[in-house]
């Protein structure tokens, strides 16, 4: 029987880890490096634009069940909206809404007014290779990119989802993200954006739910080496102290994958990441604008209308590290007035990058993600990296935990 966890990070992987114990009785000790919880999931004040904003603006949808499960265990009721999805094609102008319905089967792929406009449904019916193939693919082998469906829907659903170039990404895991959610209708898309911010519903009720039942919080402790030997994990040793793991402890390892990998070589994990750029823009929207718009073939690909500001997200944005943060604003300001129709010079902004949003979600990649167990028996692993089935992402970030607090309950 487990005495007392320690777990080292409070990202969400951390954190869900850290509820989920904690339900169970166990009592918890989370030791993070930074000031602060959320890790790559995050909100701030942003001194220089005076803004409240999100590192990046995080999506959740409805299928995302492990997230819903964390959500409501700290008590927080996830409100979806609808399964409706405006996008615009910036080649034509074109703009269109998808409509997924609020069933449990993709029934809308059988309704011309529902789908994509000039797709068919033999085009859809094309996909169901790439949901019965077995082996990992890129997804070029499987995937018609010639197509409209291609062109208008999946190539931003899997920029988005898998934060990769398509057709590098693997076949797996965008076929894991469609038996999740695509396969279950429009009652599992139902979109989530955090309109008060990330850390209102991911952060903090976590942290007042692990504090109300005594579990000890220390920020600003980074754990820098473990110890180790045949028997298990000996002690974590921080900067200037050691803590000895007593023999019924254990300890979850939930920081991103180069992190585990720098303080336990021997675990498999991923080497390659992709980057995420956000820019938030501090002027409220024209009244009426759409609150999500997807954007085809523009260097902005969705773009938020929060109540006061407007936010743009850019996945697999490695290629425009290098261009200047300046002229990158611009650009896409340009992209956004255009789009919602404003005549507006650019307002304040804020351009946050996140060098490794995700780890590279191609087949290469994701065999190289290790299980929840590891050599030691009284460590486990945690994170969006380790081999949960889906790509980088909150709801993986969540379930990778869930299944670490399981593991160690059931020992
Ligand atoms: C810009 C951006 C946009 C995104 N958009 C979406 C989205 O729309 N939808 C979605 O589902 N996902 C999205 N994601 C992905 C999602 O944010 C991540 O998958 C998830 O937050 C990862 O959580 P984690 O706990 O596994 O890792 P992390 O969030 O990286 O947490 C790890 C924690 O460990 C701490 N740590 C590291 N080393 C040590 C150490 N030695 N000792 C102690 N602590 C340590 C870190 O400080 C950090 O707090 C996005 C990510 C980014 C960056």
């Amino acid at each position: 029987m487990i005495k007392h966890v320690h777990v080292i990070g409070a990202g969400l992987a951390g954190l869900s880890t850290a509820v989920r114990l904690t339900h169970s009785g166990i009592p918890v000790t989370i030791h993070e490096a930074t000031r602060q919880a959320g890790g790559r999931c995050r909100s701030y004040d942003d001194a220089a634009s005076g803004m409240h904003i999100d590192n990046g603006t995080h999506l959740l949808l409805s299928g995302n069940y492990s997230s819903v499960d964390y959500l409501k265990a700290i008590g927080v009721t996830p409100d979806f909206a609808p399964a409706n999805f405006r996008f615009v094609d910036g080649k034509t102008g074109e703009s269109w809404v998808l409509r997924l319905g609020d069933g449990n089967l993709p029934t809308w792929i059988f309704d011309a007014g529902s789908r994509v406009p000039k797709t068919s449904l033999l085009d859809y019916l094309k996909l169901l290779p790439l949901l019965v193939g077995r082996t990992d693919r890129p997804l070029r082998e499987v995937l018609d990119r010639g197509s409209e469906l291609f062109r208008r829907l999946l190539n931003p659903l899997m920029v988005a989802a898998l934060n990769i170039d398509t057709p590098s990404g693997s076949s797996r895991l965008a076929a894991q993200i469609a038996r999740e959610t695509l396969l279950r209708g429009g009652q599992a898309c139902r979109p989530l954006v955090f309109e008060q911010g990330l850390s209102t519903a991911f952060v903090d009720p976590a942290l007042a739910f692990l504090k109300e039942r005594g579990a000890n919080i220390h920020f600003e402790h980074e754990v820098e080496a473990l110890t180790t030997s045949d028997q298990g994990l000996g002690a974590l040793r921080f900067r200037d102290s050691e803590i000895a793991i007593e023999p019924h402890d254990a300890v979850v390892l939930a920081v991103p994958a180069y992190a585990a990998k720098a303080l336990l070589p021997e675990l498999k994990a991923p080497d390659q990441f992709r980057a995420i750029i956000n820019i938030h823009y501090d002027l409220a929207p024209p009244s009426g604008s759409p609150f999500m718009t997807g954007v085809i073939d523009q260097t902005v690909e969705w773009i938020f209308a929060f109540k006061s500001r407007i936010s743009t997200t850019i996945s697999h944005a490695d290629r425009l590290l290098t261009l200047p943060r300046q002229e990158l604003a611009e650009t896409a300001w340009r992209e956004i007035a255009n789009i919602l129709e404003m005549d507006a010079p650019l307002p304040k902004w804020q351009l946050v990058r996140e060098r490794r949003a995700t780890f590279a979600a191609t087949p290469a990649q994701n065999a190289r993600r290790n299980e929840t167990k590891t050599r030691l028996n009284n460590l486990v692993v945690a994170g969006d990296w380790t081999d949960t089935g889906l790509p980088a992402t909150i709801e993986s970030a969540i379930r990778s935990g869930q299944r670490a607090a399981e593991l160690l309950s059931n020992r």
